[in-house]
């Protein structure tokens, strides 16, 4: 039994043997949380306690900004046996067995480059990270919801460019009318965004903890283009 740093029901050693799932973190998922009341949307939960490993593709950039590409440790050491990464950083924490001790890492790299797909999908979770989460008609980040801003009543299309985050307020007054009608247009005219576009506004949302040596891989606050 490999006794880890949050106890002996951890996986046992031979969980080693499992095939490991290099996209463990889906850069799609939908992460909400109902704070006071209100609904928000989250970067990744990261709890400190879990020992989260900040994996990074082979040129050291994150794999994902929003969610920040993060692995259990588990996951991580199993991929380190497995010759899929390399270690870049560790934690001052270390797993044992009675034959074996290896420290925590808190960083690894992909040994082979994922290529990124130039053009990201056109999911809920892109249209509102394109939008930063804000309302593209009033600026509210709360009730989220999604406007065609040519009513699909009169012939608008489900695409990048016809489909916006608006706020349920919002939307219910556009109602079936169009930008001219209603006099509300979006604050930016909306576009297919490239990779770059998105891990740039996913910058703008860190997760509630970044371990010290993640910071050398992150620019949170860098690259603000104009
Ligand atoms: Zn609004």
């Amino acid at each position: 039994m490999l006794a880890g740093p949050t106890g002996p029901a951890d996986k046992p050693l031979n969980a080693l043997h499992n095939p490991v799932t290099l996209h463990v973190v889906c850069p799609y998922m939908l992460l909400r949380s109902v704070d006071g009341g209100q609904e928000r949307y989250l970067n990744a939960h990261v709890s400190q306690g879990s020992w989260p490993v900040l994996v990074l593709n082979a040129d050291f950039r994150p794999l994902s900004y929003y969610p920040l590409s993060l692995w259990s440790w588990q996951d991580a050491i199993k991929a380190v046996f497995l010759d899929r990464v390399n270690i870049v950083a560790h934690y001052d924490r270390a797993v044992h067995s009675p034959s074996f001790e290896m420290q925590l890492p808190s960083v690894v790299s992909l040994k082979s480059f994922v290529k990124p797909s130039t053009h990201p999908a056109f999911t809920r979770f892109n249209v509102f990270l394109r939008d930063r989460f804000n309302c593209q008609y009033c600026s509210s980040p709360e009730d989220l919801t999604f406007d065609h801003i040519i009513p699909r009543s009169k012939g608008g299309q489900t695409t990048w460019e016809n489909v916006v985050a608006a706020c349920s307020p919002c939307n219910l007054r556009k109602g079936n009318l169009t930008p001219q009608q209603a006099k509300m247009f979006p604050r930016q005219t909306p576009y297919a965004p490239t990779v770059h576009q998105l891990h740039r506004n996913g910058r703008l949302f860190p997760p509630n903890y970044l371990h010290d040596s993640w910071l050398d891989y992150l620019y949170w606050d860098t690259e603000l283009d104009p």
